[in-house]
This record gives C-alpha cells, sequence and structure tokens, in this order.
C-alpha cells in the first residue's frame, strides 16, 4: 500500500509555532524531506524528534521527485517541510504534490505558519480578495510585473530582501503612485518584529532614513483604487 506525503509548516522564526500535530506527523512518519538538513535539525531537535532526513531543495527538487514518489510507493510515510513557513509558497513542494496526486498517493497538507498570511492579516488591508506575487524578478520582467502590480486591484502580497526593500517601495511610489497604502512586515513572529504602514511615500521615507535594514520582510500593497 502506498505511504500518504504530508506538507507540514514550520515556524517562521518563533519555534512555539509549531502546532501540536505538526510534531505528530514528524514523529510518525517514516522519513522527513527538507531544504536543508542543518536547519530543519535545529528545529527537530527542539522538539525530542529524531528521524532520517532527505535534502529536497530548489536544486534537486526535479531529480528528489522522482525519489520520493518511489518510497512513497513503497510505502513509506513521508513528511516535507521547508527552512520555515509553508511548503510551497516560494519554497519547494509544488512539484512533490502535483506528482503524488498524478500516481493516486495520498497528499495531507497540515494548516500552520506562513509569512505571506501572517503579514496579510497583520497589514490592516482588505485581506478578503488578495493576490500573492512572491519574490519578483530582480531585473528582466520586473517593470512589466511592477505594472501589472499597479493596475491590480486585490491586495499584493510580496517578499523582498532587506537590502532590496528601499528599491521596491521606491518602485511602488513609481508605479502605484505615493498615496498608495503599504505595509511593510519585518521579523514577523520575532523579537524585533514590526509592522511599518502608510502611504507609499512614507514608508519609503522611514526606510530611507535608516542606516541598514536588517532581517525578513513582506510587503503587502493596497488594491488600486482602495482608500481609506
Ligand atoms: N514558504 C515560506 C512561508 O510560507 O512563509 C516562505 C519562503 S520564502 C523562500 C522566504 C521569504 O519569506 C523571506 O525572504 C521573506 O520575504 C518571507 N519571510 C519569511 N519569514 C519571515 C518573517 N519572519 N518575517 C517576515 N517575512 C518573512
Amino acid at each position: 500500500m502506498n505511504g500518504t506525503l504530508y506538507i507540514i509548516p514550520t515556524p517562521i522564526g518563533n519555534l512555539g509555532d509549531i502546532t501540536r500535530r505538526a510534531a505528530e506527523v514528524m514523529s510518525m512518519v517514516d522519513v522527513i524531506a527538507c531544504e536543508d538538513t542543518r536547519t530543519s535539525s535545529v528545529l527537530l531537535r527542539h522538539l525530542g524528534i529524531s528521524k532520517p532526513l532527505v535534502s529536497f531543495h530548489q536544486h534537486n527538487e526535479h531529480r528528489k521527485v522522482a525519489d520520493l514518489i518511489q518510497r512513497l510507493k513503497n510505502g513509506e510515510q513521508i513528511a516535507l517541510i521547508s527552512d520555515a513557513g509553508t511548503p510551497g509558497i516560494s519554497d519547494p513542494g509544488f512539484l512533490a504534490v502535483r506528482q503524488a496526486h498524478i500516481e493516486g498517493i495520498q497528499v495531507i497538507a497540515l494548516p500552520g505558519p506562513s509569512a505571506a498570511i501572517t503579514a496579510l492579516v497583520g497589514s490592516g488591508l482588505p485581506c478578503d480578495r488578495f493576490a500573492y506575487e512572491g519574490f519578483l524578478p530582480p531585473k528582466k520582467g520586473r517593470k512589466t510585473r511592477m505594472q501589472q502590480i499597479a493596475m491590480e486591484d486585490r491586495t499584493i502580497i510580496l517578499f523582498e530582501s532587506p537590502h532590496r526593500i528601499k528599491r521596491l517601495l521606491a518602485d511602488i511610489v513609481e508605479h502605484c503612485g505615493e498615496g498608495r497604502i503599504v505595509a511593510v512586515a519585518r521579523e514577523l513572529t520575532k523579537k524585533f518584529e514590526e509592522i511599518v504602514r502608510g502611504s507609499a511615500a512614507d514608508v519609503l521615507r522611514e526606510f530611507s532614513g535608516r542606516e541598514s535594514v536588517k532581517g525578513e520582510i513582506v510587503v503587502i500593497i493596497s488594491g488600486n483604487g482602495y482608500t481609506e
């Protein structure tokens, strides 16, 4: 009989955010597929879980899907986790889940932490309709994506690295206008967590005034036409 592929979200900073069920499932499976075995070892040690780990990251994802499917067909129970947050959301996962469905293998996705949803609900911007855009390309295609974002009437979720945040905010001012409301959610669930919210011009001014920006960042942009 085939095993089951479990998709398990892990904390995005605060280890207390692991769910009881996530820990139970990881204790029960035969093997845990993870992006970086060193990163995941820290979490598993914290939880007192000792399991074989196999690496599954964006550079070997295509090749490793076949291995995972074979193991599932041999009856192994497999948990797929990423370094932080929910697998498949700007992280490996989609290819394995798709193939499991194609092969008739049961997939069980657990709910849990995701930086995108945590930032969205903390942004004070409409959560009823939103578009997840992940990371924008740094060069080729960026302008087109920014133009599409400027026209989008749903709330937009973007990931950004700290060293590119000022540039992204400048792009938002240029394409969406100075008055567009944005919320920059930084270091969510961690010690120095903050949400800086206001007009694109004000938020750009705030970050431009900072000598350096560190940590992990989600940017929420209000939809075209939104006012408050
Ligand atoms: N799959 C993950 C999830 O569901 O949260 C996201 C993985 S993506 C490779 C990593 C990006 O998520 C970071 O560059 C940052 O934009 C965002 N991120 C992750 N943890 C965060 C945190 N604690 N606070 C703010 N943003 C975070």
